[in-house]
């Protein structure tokens, strides 16, 4: 999953960036409304956490603006408990709202809630023969047993699980999994796909030649 986090306040900006790319997605920053708004229409984000007082753009702006051509999911962060702020964010095409200052369990939550609801998943429970992803907790069990996996191997195999039955290219597992500062080391997607069928069976990601992976 790769999300792009608009936000002006650095501190702010740099902790989401590096607490989110923890929890495994792949994140890109803009600092103000109008390099935000390129950045949004530029590459499909799987989600985007927009704050709402930004120079140049404000975050209601840039959203009305986004909605003409996109219906990428977005988080707003309002800086204060208005609740005028909140229903023009939500008239706007908001998908939800957080204030600030928030918890940042609370904001991941929120995240994998319109994700989900994007992916027109309700349940956060996907079964896959034996193999069980719990998507708001972000566990895996295989045969009842759990599985460890590394953040990256989890958002891969998520990725692949929400997409289950569709044919999904290299290309499109770079721009949701990886995003613009990666280093190439942590890109290799080969290696996170050979460690995913070693710890859930050879058969369970099928390489489709020339294509690319698929979940069946
Ligand atoms: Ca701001």
């Amino acid at each position: 999953m790769r999300l792009l986090v608009v936000e002006d306040e650095p501190d702010l900006l740099a902790g989401l960036v590096s607490a989110l790319r923890r929890q495994g997605y792949a994140v890109d920053a803009a600092a103000d409304g109008e390099e935000g708004l390129f950045k949004a229409q530029a590459a499909d984000y799987d989600a985007i956490v927009l704050d709402v007082m930004l120079p140049r753009l404000d975050g209601w702006e840039l959203l009305a603006r986004l909605r003409e051509a996109k219906a990428t999911p977005v988080l707003m962060l309002t800086a204060r408990d208005r609740s005028a702020d909140r229903v023009r964010g939500l008239d706007t095409g908001a998908d939800d709202y957080l204030v600030k200052p928030f918890d940042n369990a609370e904001l991941f939550a929120r995240l994998r809630a319109i994700i989900r609801r994007s992916t027109r998943q309700t349940r956060s429970l996907l079964v896959i023969g034996e193999v069980q992803l719990d998507t708001a907790a972000r566990t895996v069990t295989r045969a009842g047993q759990p599985v460890t996996l590394t953040a990256r191997e989890y958002i891969v195999l998520e990725y692949l699980a929400l997409h289950r039955g569709e044919v999904v290219t290299r290309t499109d597992l770079y721009e949701h999994l990886f995003d613009e500062n990666d280093d190439t080391l942590s890109n290799v997607l080969d290696v996170h796909v050979f460690n995913l069928r070693k710890k859930l069976g050879q058969e369970f990601i099928l390489t489709r030649r020339g294509h690319g992976y698929s979940i069946a």
